[in-house]
């Protein structure tokens, strides 16, 4: 049993059924994918779709049966009884743990990006890694005036020519870069923040959040006492990239 459908588990399972197994991968959404879905959104990124269509094609191939809009749980897994159950239940945005981040006037830079949520004429991005290093470009080239704040340097974890390229695109769409300021509350007119010492107050009608992922665990943990072969792949056991998700579902199918 492979549980969720982003790029860990959908390679995963291929690489268990050529390799003899009989898998079955359950998706609680209605599609393949999970955030690479939202990546794909991006307007530079459109071709990345590709990637998803060639993992399915390569499911089919290997003869995997895939379940959608059906969440494991516990009880799917006692009722199913696989040998072998592989978490890649993914990660999902993190909030931010200051006053004032629950507000109204606060998203997720993945809602913006897949249109979920509209933001302001004004609008100040946090986080300066790679999502909110592009949703800042993004929204700039919307014709939006776009602040981006950050607690540490700008493109931080970002590899190097991606990071210059994208600080390059941040200039050049007039962003302006609030690096080594930390965030402490946000409020209707925009956010509070630090730095060296001295407290400033950014203007904006729609505040963004890009400031990481949360692995999503539960599952993984409620399944440990009950299943003996256990593993656990992709953004649920440390949020990285796509080539992490991709590779590591294949070793893993090469090791059940
Ligand atoms: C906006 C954005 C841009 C990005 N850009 C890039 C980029 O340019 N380059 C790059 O390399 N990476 C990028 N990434 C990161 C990359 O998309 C992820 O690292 C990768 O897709 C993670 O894959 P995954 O399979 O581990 O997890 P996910 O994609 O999160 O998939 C997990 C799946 O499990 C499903 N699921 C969860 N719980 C259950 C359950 N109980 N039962 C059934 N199903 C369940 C979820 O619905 C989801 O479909 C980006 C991510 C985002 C959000």
């Amino acid at each position: 049993m492979v549980v969720g459908g982003g790029l860990a588990g959908m390679e995963a399972a291929t690489v268990c059924a050529q390799r003899g197994h009989t898998v079955t991968l359950y998706e609680k959404t209605g599609e393949l994918g999970g955030q690479w879905n939202i990546a794909c959104r991006q307007e530079h990124k459109q071709l990345f779709a590709a990637v998803t269509r060639r993992l399915r094609q390569e499911m089919d191939d290997a003869g995997v049966t895939v379940v959608l809009d059906t969440e494991v749980t516990t009880a799917l897994v006692e009722k199913h009884h696989p040998d072998t159950v592989i978490i890649a239940t993914g990660a999902t945005p993190a909030n931010l743990p200051v006053r004032g981040a629950n507000r109204k006037n606060v998203v997720q830079a993945n809602d913006v990006i897949r249109g979920a949520a509209p933001a302001g004429d004004r609008v100040v991005v946090i986080g300066g890694r790679h999502v909110g290093m592009e949703v800042a470009i993004a929204l700039a080239r919307q014709g939006k005036d776009v602040s981006l704040i950050t607690r540490r340097k700008v493109g931080r974890d970002v590899r190097k020519a991606t990071r210059l390229a994208l600080l390059d695109m941040l200039m050049e769409q007039k962003v302006r870069l609030y690096p080594y300021f930390e965030v402490v509350e946000i409020r209707d007119g925009g956010v509070m923040a630090v730095n060296e010492g001295t407290l400033f107050f950014l203007k904006a009608d729609t505040v963004v959040l890009g400031v990481g992922a949360t692995p999503e665990k539960r599952l993984m943990n409620m399944l440990r006492p009950v299943v003996a072969k256990l593993h656990a792949i992709g953004d649920c056991v440390e949020p990285k990239d796509a080539l992490a998700a991709i590779s590591q579902g294949a070793e893993v199918g090469r090791i059940v």
